[in-house]
């Protein structure tokens, strides 16, 4: 199947059952369907990384086959610091159970990413806050959350 790449005008096309995202480690074809699967593959086993881009070396989320800045093909995937800043935050109080924050975090890589800050009241969660990602159990699989930093 043939599918066109709108960020460059469609002059390049690629046959998709080429694209699957960031080279696996090792070598040979990518078991993943999506990138968004092996993300979460990774994160299953404990690690935070997303796709790099080979040739503008920016880090973007969520995961795409192609770079969303550049339009390359040529991704890795890249192990974060896993630190972070609150670019805002909101406390979501829910009819029913304890109230939770949710924010929006900067990754020290470059990517904004919604997720919640947990582990202190989420009133006291403010913009600015340096927080370090923790991979917790959300249903069935895991997602990365935040914790602030020591001020
Ligand atoms: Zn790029």
């Amino acid at each position: 199947m043939q599918c066109v790449n709108l960020h460059k005008g469609a002059r390049r096309t690629f046959d998709v059952t080429e694209l699957h995202g960031a080279e696996p480690e090792g070598g040979g074809p990518n078991p993943f369907p999506t990138p968004g699967a092996e993300y979460r593959h990774r994160l299953a086993r404990g690690e935070f990384a997303l796709p790099a881009c080979g040739d503008c070396e920016r880090v973007h989320y969520p995961p795409r086959v192609l770079c969303p800045y550049c339009g390359a093909t040529a991704l890795s995937w890249r192990q974060l610091s896993g630190l972070g800043t609150v670019y805002s935050a909101s406390v979501l109080v829910p009819r029913e159970g304890e109230s939770y924050c949710v924010a929006l975090i900067d990754l020290d890589e470059g990517p904004r990413l919604m997720s919640n800050v947990v582990g202190v009241s989420p009133s006291g969660v403010e913009i600015g806050d340096r927080v370090r990602v923790v991979i917790a159990e959300a249903g069935d699989e895991m997602v990365p959350m935040f914790r602030q930093e020591r001020r």
